[in-house]
């Protein structure tokens, strides 16, 4: 039986370096863990038909939905949890900072990437990829972020993909190296863009909690958590009173990574290494193909995230890396 699967292993490993089709997985330098998931069903006719993925940066779980009592994301446990599927064992399985954490989800790979925004990723992007496949226009897919850097989010490193398809980009100030914006100015723009361009796929990037953790700060810290909570609330709820998108959407809200564990280092003022505060994030999701108010303990990372998204858009075995979340589904 082992040997029949190791063969059979063998032969998918030895077929995808060879097939024109899946140029990533024989580059030598292939920085992805996860084989392609055999199952994965790109023909399915799904409700969802938008998607749009929350990231608020830098939480530990403790002081989220591991906090009794969740009093500081009401929104999320009172409002959403009920409409949605939360993954209790969901975990940063990379580099624990911040461009690696959101490009781990953008593009199904966890890379050890330069955290100032000053590298690409190797490999291409959900967003690249969709609006490869789908030939709309790049007003469809947005990165919209507080922290500027993220802008690298939008293109990568591969020849064959650099500077092609890439999304609409609207990244902390004025763009690349502009500075960090704040939450709600991020929030206004998101709300700006929803109605003007009624994007189908779309990252949002809020910089608290980890910009006031940094600076040693524990009641901005936790008022991050209560701010961010609430703006993707709104936003939401902004989003789904538009008959556009209503129940034809689906929302992601997770995670970069933690942050230490009191005991290690300087606890919640860094992240980084591989502590349980770093790598246990959270995953909310919610949406008209999903479950509704309950949870899943499968543990899943970025990368799975990353293969459901793609999974919902459309997107075939070539541009996905990881293993689908089926059971958040219904
Ligand atoms: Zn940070
Ligand atoms: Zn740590």
């Amino acid at each position: 039986m082992r040997i029949s699967f190791l063969l059979v292993s063998l032969l998918l490993l030895t077929s995808c370096s060879t097939d024109p089709m899946l140029p990533w997985f024989s580059a030598p330098e292939n920085p992805c863990i996860e084989l392609p998931d055999t199952t994965i069903n790109a023909v399915a006719n799904y409700n969802t038909k938008y998607v749009f993925v929350f990231v608020i940066d830098g939480p530990r779980w403790s002081e989220t939905w591991g906090n009794q009592g969740r009093q500081f994301i009401p929104y999320q446990n009172l409002q959403l949890l009920p409409k949605g599927v939360l993954c209790t064992d969901f975990i940063n399985d990379g580099a624990t900072v911040t461009v690696s954490g959101h490009a781990a989800i953008t593009t199904g790979c966890y890379e050890d990437l330069e955290n100032t925004g000053g590298e690409l990723p190797s490999r291409p992007s959900l967003f690249q990829f969709w609006l490869a496949k789908s030939d709309k226009p790049k007003e469809s897919a947005w990165i919209i972020t507080s922290k500027d850097k993220l802008y690298v989010l939008g293109n990568c490193k591969d020849s064959s993909w650099n500077g092609k398809f890439s999304p609409s980009l609207n990244c902390g100030l004025a763009g690349a190296y502009s500075g960090y914006r704040d939450d709600f100015q991020t929030a206004d723009t998101v709300l700006n863009i929803v109605s003007q361009y009624h994007p189908y796929l779309a990252l949002i990037n809020f910089r608290e909690p980890d910009y006031s953790a940094h600076q040693g700060d524990w009641y901005g810290y936790i008022d991050g958590i209560i701010d961010t909570d609430s703006l993707v609330w709104s936003v939401i709820n902004f989003i789904e009173a538009d008959p556009f998108y209503e129940n034809k959407t689906s929302y992601f809200i997770t995670n970069d990574h933690g942050r230490h564990l009191n005991e290690v280092q300087n606890g919640f003022v860094s992240h980084g290494d591989d502590c349980n505060g770093c790598r246990k994030i959270s995953l909310l999701s919610i949406g008209p193909d999903f479950k509704q108010n309950d949870s899943v303990s499968t543990k899943y990372s970025h990368i799975n995230l990353s293969a459901t998204i793609a999974e919902l858009m459309g997107l075939g075995r070539e541009e996905n890396n990881g293993k689908v979340m089926w059971d958040i589904f219904k």
